[in-house]
């Protein structure tokens, strides 16, 4: 099966399989809203969980919060959101689809870089030797999709960063961008558009104030630096974590889960000494990419990319990128933030954010680093990498392949048949398992095939079937998902041989 064809296949399997569901569905659902069903809200609080025990449980110097996702609306202003937290949009006139301008150009950079890439492996194929670098400055057709490429984004960044809009729908002109659903280039003019939710606090007309719902956790853990940093008695270098819903009104929300109204994210902020930040930097870079590996996304899927325009407040910034379906996009990213957001609340506030460091006896406001990752964005990358259909005797077989530590449902307990004393026994080790794992008992009216392709298809890495022979020697069969391979242990050993194969140090080290 092609990957890109996995996309439809994971959104109705998410949908027939519990794991996400339109919201409001019997109301023909709300755009880019969507709700976790039973196996979905467990896959979810296993990304959350291995997240915060990855950066708080195993980091001494870093500490959660959770902070209300209402806060004072000075906070935006501050942080700049009020005023720049923007989209530029265009509109095509026939179709009447809006876009971002911005994702246009991209998606169209993109397909050069594809083109490219082609043609680097048709040569690959070609000749023996090969080597590439020898090859991009030579092959004509290469240098010219380059040189069109470095023209764009000279003129692409000059206009984001000149808040150009202009500009930026006169690239789209040039390059004779089409909209993908009407096919023609009847373009509106490009116009910024705030992304924040806006609502109203207290009941009492006139006395409302205008208020937003957070459009990412981070402010939270900004305006909780002292509280934080002086109740829990941490010392530069330290990090504040938090996972919580934000929202954002995204204009072109679309690709399932990838772009959604609201979200979750999982961001720390690291507050380390001016001057070191780009060490730190690197470092977090890199441990956030082996989170992402040691959960099982594959390296060739995961790249990292460097931000073209820095926002005004960073010295730098780079995503993890991990292959979706419908290509490379942002999973996570990384920015070094300086300490622009703790002195503008300084501003804003009137209070100080300086931290006092014994060592160099002096005051300072930290720099910061981020690693700010979307949990619905890892859910997908998790689902679209784990989707696999296998031909097994000439049926095909489901399984989603998540790594065990992901697995909603971590063991299944099945009676061979519904009678001669089996369920008792099955129910039973059900009964012992469900302390220390997520486990699941389902009786024996349906054929053990069906039951096991059931479990392959929510990504239970291990199921246990009790038998006749069980009553006999007190021994069940174990059945491993990927493999299929089953082995007869003795009812005392399933504890420990679940236990050293859902272990996750190793997710953790
Ligand atoms: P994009 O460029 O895709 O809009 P962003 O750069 O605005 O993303 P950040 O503000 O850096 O995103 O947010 C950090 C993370 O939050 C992203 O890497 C992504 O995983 C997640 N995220 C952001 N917006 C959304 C959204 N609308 N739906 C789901 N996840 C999101």
């Amino acid at each position: 099966m092609n990957y890109a064809d996995v996309f439809a296949k994971v959104i109705s399997h998410a949908k027939e399989y519990g794991f996400i569901f339109p919201s409001s569905e019997i109301y023909d659902g709300l755009s880019a809203v969507y709700d976790y069903g039973p196996m979905g809200v467990e896959l979810k609080n296993n990304i959350k969980d291995l997240w915060w025990r990855a950066m708080v449980q195993m980091n001494e110097n870093i500490v959660g919060i959770d902070a209300a996702i209402l806060m004072h609306p000075q906070v935006w202003k501050a942080s700049g959101h009020v005023d720049a937290f923007s989209d530029p949009l265009i509109d095509n006139k026939d179709s009447k689809k809006r876009y971002r301008a911005d994702v246009l150009i991209e998606d169209w950079v993109q397909k050069q870089e594809d083109k490219i890439k082609k043609e680097v492996e048709k040569a690959a194929k070609r000749f023996e030797n090969f080597d590439e670098s020898m090859f991009r400055s030579t092959n004509g057709r290469v240098l010219e999709y380059q040189k069109k490429i470095d023209e764009v984004m000279v003129r692409f960044v000059n206009a984001l960063e000149g808040n150009d809009m202009d500009g930026l729908r006169q690239i789209i002109v040039d390059l004779e961008i089409a909209c993908p659903e009407s096919g023609t280039r009847n373009w509106s003019d490009v116009r910024q558009f705030n992304l924040m939710f806006k609502t109203a606090l207290g009941a009492v007309a006139g006395d409302a104030q205008d208020i937003y719902l957070r459009p990412e956790t981070a402010q939270g853990i900004f305006v909780n630096f002292l509280n934080a940093q002086k109740s829990a008695r941490q010392k530069v270098p330290f990090g504040i974590a938090q996972i919580g819903k934000a929202f954002r009104n995204e204009i072109v929300a679309r690709q399932f889960i990838f772009r959604m109204r609201e979200f979750e994210q999982m961001e720390m902020q690291f507050f380390v000494r001016p001057g070191t930040e780009l060490e730190w930097f690197t470092q977090w870079k890199e441990k956030r990419n082996r989170w992402h590996r040691a959960l099982g996304l594959p390296e060739k899927r995961l790249r990292f990319h460097v931000h073209e325009k820095l926002a005004h407040y960073a010295n730098a910034a780079e995503d993890i990128q991990f292959e979706f379906p419908f290509g490379f996009k942002e999973l996570e990213g990384i920015h070094s933030r300086t300490d622009f957001d703790l002195t503008e609340h300084q501003k804003f506030s009137g209070k100080k954010l300086t931290y006092y460091d014994p060592e160099l006896q002096q005051s300072y406001v930290p720099y910061v680093i981020e690693t700010s990752v979307g949990l619905d964005r890892t859910f997908l990358a998790h689902m679209s990498h784990a989707y696999t259909e296998e031909d097994v005797n000439g049926e095909t077989r489901v399984v989603l392949k998540l790594h065990p530590a992901l697995a909603p449902i971590k063991v299944a307990v099945f009676p061979l048949v519904e009678k001669e004393g089996l369920p008792e026994v099955a129910l039973e080790i059900f009964h012992k398992i469900k302390f220390d794992y997520r486990t699941h008992y389902e009786d024996g009216r349906d054929a053990i095939g069906r039951r096991y392709r059931r479990m392959d298809a929510i990504g239970v890495p291990y199921a246990i079937t009790v038998d006749h022979q069980t009553l006999v020697d007190q021994t069940v069969t174990i059945r491993e998902r990927d493999t299929m391979a089953q082995e007869r242990i003795s009812i005392d050993a399933i504890h420990h041989y679940i236990a050293e194969r859902l272990s996750i140090r190793s997710v953790l080290a």
